[in-house]
């Protein structure tokens, strides 16, 4: 015969295991929570493009918080930059926004620096435009963003190595990226006097209503600098009022 102590001693062990359950999946969803499920999408593969592959991280920061669209590999050559960014940004806690980091892979004809082509020749340049046109341009003016950033890098040609500028002359593009540029030590806003890439994302971007500015980095900066500049850009967008 089972004594009355003993089946105390059972509902006791009962309860603790019910509570240590609970406990612990209380503590799985809190870290859901933490993480913000952050996922990475394939939205366009290489078996129906053969120039490339897009793919976008999204749901990074404040599930809850305003949205902003991050694009890279717009132009291929420049990806030591567009790496800082995806290597940085996932990883970055207590962010007031929500953001998605749309990644453009150049497979054919990526090129390379000192191949003797004008950097502007380079035809991995138009693959990346392209995709960007048919299969970023339409995510981003669809997807609810309070403002686009298209990230690119620089050889070094212009005034100015690390800036942020608009490709549109006025607007609310023109004002968010002047005012990363002042909250930020390093980097400047300079508006060079054309883009190639502008009509393919951020140009009709801004003209339907998305605001969308270019960061520009310098492409030979070491990567100590290039995390500092591109942590000073994260943080400046970050605290913009929208
Ligand atoms: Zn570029």
């Amino acid at each position: 015969m089972i004594k009355k102590e003993h089946i105390l001693i059972i509902i006791l062990l009962i309860i603790i295991s019910a509570f240590s359950i609970a406990i612990i999946s209380l503590n799985s969803a809190d870290n859901n929570t933490d993480s913000n499920d952050i996922y990475r999408e394939v939205l366009v593969n290489d078996s129906n493009e053969t120039s490339g592959t897009v793919e976008v991280i999204r749901n990074i920061g404040n599930p809850n918080g305003k949205r902003i669209a991050y694009v890279v590999g717009v132009h291929p050559l420049e990806n030591e930059t567009h790496k800082t960014l995806v290597k940085l940004l996932p990883n970055m806690t207590n962010l007031n926004y929500c953001y998605d980091i749309y990644i453009i892979n150049v497979t054919e004809d990526i090129g390379y620096y000192g191949d003797g082509l004008n950097n502007y020749e380079n035809p991995g340049r138009q693959n990346g435009q392209n995709l960007a046109q048919k299969y970023v341009y339409p995510e981003i003016l669809n997807g609810n963003y309070e403002l686009a950033i298209d990230v690119h890098s620089n050889i070094g040609a212009y005034e100015y190595k690390t800036f942020v500028f608009s490709p549109v002359k006025e607007g609310k593009s023109v004002d968010y990226a002047n005012q990363v540029a002042q909250n930020c030590k390093n980097i400047t806003y300079y508006a060079p006097p054309s883009t190639t890439s502008g009509p393919y994302l951020t140009i009709p971007l801004n003209e339907n209503g998305i605001p969308a500015f270019y960061y520009e980095e310098y492409s030979f900066a070491p990567q100590d600098v290039k995390d500092e500049h591109m942590l000073e850009l994260i943080n400046a967008v970050d605290n913009l009022n929208f």
